[in-house]
């Protein structure tokens, strides 16, 4: 276990973050180690480790090779988490912090690309950005409004991507709350803070944050929305933005080049051609629906006249009949016609899926009766009511033993 400080007191930590997101080692001092719920809480001078806030999802990396489960801030304190066994290595001293600067980088492509995403929309739409959401792979944000047309969303795609290529300043501003009416604020900045941190984008887009955020609006790259769906009275909106624009479309290029083969149709035409084939795998469903019914009929009536099939019992006429490379379902097809064609009890079983399935119309009988314990002898489990019954067995001997008890029995 790493010794603890036994230290009590909240211990203050340099906020590296806003200045350092490469993926070199950063030089720091551990000064304390602490248990926290099931992990270790590592308390550095300063860090180069977002801690989770503002929407914005806490940065991965190691200290000293132990990899970061978490950062949180508690109070005036900012947890490293890690987990006990390997945190056990680390010790109060030197530390050597190296931050996972790919993924940094990916959040503060999204985290910026969400700024300008909700101050485009309420500058054309004028409805507020209630709440978002930056996930690993999905962003989203909830607007204050019910509708949102198609065009309306590639009017504020466009927008952004305007705003993207006029690469504008992102600017930090520290502010005391009494300066913020200077800003025309998109959002309620948080209250009791005696320095308010505004982030701007070049005179479009004003908002108290504490994430991090590009230099300028260049580096966003790409947004696109993906989705816009009713949500709590609101609209939530599915957005990706930078690289993970270029991933989404490589992905659709490749499933759309696979069904544009397959269909041979251009790729801008493979929606209509995949809605054709739907259409015409519908018709192809039901003309094989009543092919099978035609084919039931056909078999059921057959079964029906092979009068060596029919045993006589003290209950009555029972019918036994095998389906070796038939399945279950096709089984049950004949059957219920069979049942309308006649009173007897007709047993089928389906010898590849060592099930079977019994009928009898025959009015005041009830088929469990005579099915239950012949089933059960053989290992047999499955349930019906008194005109149906089906049964499954653990194998194929099983279930011809069943049928043998009656074949013999009659
Ligand atoms: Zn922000």
């Amino acid at each position: 276990m790493p010794v603890f400080s036994g230290n009590t007191g909240p211990m203050q930590t340099e906020r590296a973050y806003y200045h350092f997101s490469g993926p070199e080692p950063y030089r720091a001092e551990i000064q304390d180690l602490r248990p926290f719920n099931d992990q270790i809480a590592v308390i550095l001078d300063k860090t180069i480790f977002y801690p989770e806030g503002g929407g914005q999802s806490s940065d991965r990396g190691s200290i000293n090779g132990i990899p970061l489960v978490d950062v949180q801030e508690k109070g005036q304190e900012i947890l490293h988490l890690v987990s006990p066994v390997e945190g056990a290595h680390l010790r109060i001293g030197p530390a050597e912090l190296v931050l996972d600067a790919l993924r940094r980088w990916d959040l503060t492509v999204q985290h910026t690309a969400q700024h300008l995403l909700s101050g485009t929309i309420l500058r054309l739409t004028g409805k507020p950005t209630v709440s978002m959401h930056l996930g690993e792979v999905l962003c989203t944000i909830d607007v204050d409004t019910r509708d949102f047309s198609e065009a309306s969303l590639i009017t504020v795609e466009d927008a952004v991507a305007l705003a993207i290529e006029a690469n504008y300043s992102v600017i930090i501003h520290h502010c005391p709350p009494e300066v913020l009416e200077r800003f025309p604020l998109r959002k309620v900045p948080p209250q009791g803070e005696e320095v308010i941190r505004v982030v701007e984008i070049q005179g479009q887009d004003f908002s108290p944050c504490c994430g991090t955020h590009l230099s300028a609006t260049g580096y966003i790259g790409m947004l696109r929305i993906l989705s816009a769906e009713k949500y709590k009275g609101m609209t939530r909106l599915t957005f990706i933005a930078g690289r993970r624009v270029l991933v989404d479309s490589r992905l659709l290029r490749k499933q759309g080049d696979l069904i544009s083969r397959l269909l041979k149709v251009p790729v801008a035409e493979t929606g209509k051609g995949v809605l054709a084939l739907v259409e015409k795998t519908g018709k192809l469903e039901s003309r094989v629906k009543t092919l099978e019914e035609e084919n039931a009929r056909f078999k059921a009536e057959a079964l029906l006249s092979k009068a060596d099939l029919l045993h006589y019992t003290g209950e009555g006429a029972i019918l036994v009949e095998t389906f070796p490379h038939t399945s279950i379902d096709t089984v049950l097809t004949i059957g219920r016609t069979a049942q309308k064609l006649s009173t007897a009890l007709i047993l089928l079983a389906s010898l590849q899926d060592h099930k079977f399935a019994a009928f009898c119309s025959a009015p005041g009988f009830d088929i469990r009766d005579i099915l239950k314990k012949p089933m059960e002898a053989q290992g047999g489990r499955g349930g019906g009511s008194a005109s149906f019954f089906q049964g499954l067995f653990p194998s194929k001997p099983a279930l011809t033993a069943f049928l043998e008890f009656f074949t013999q029995s009659a």
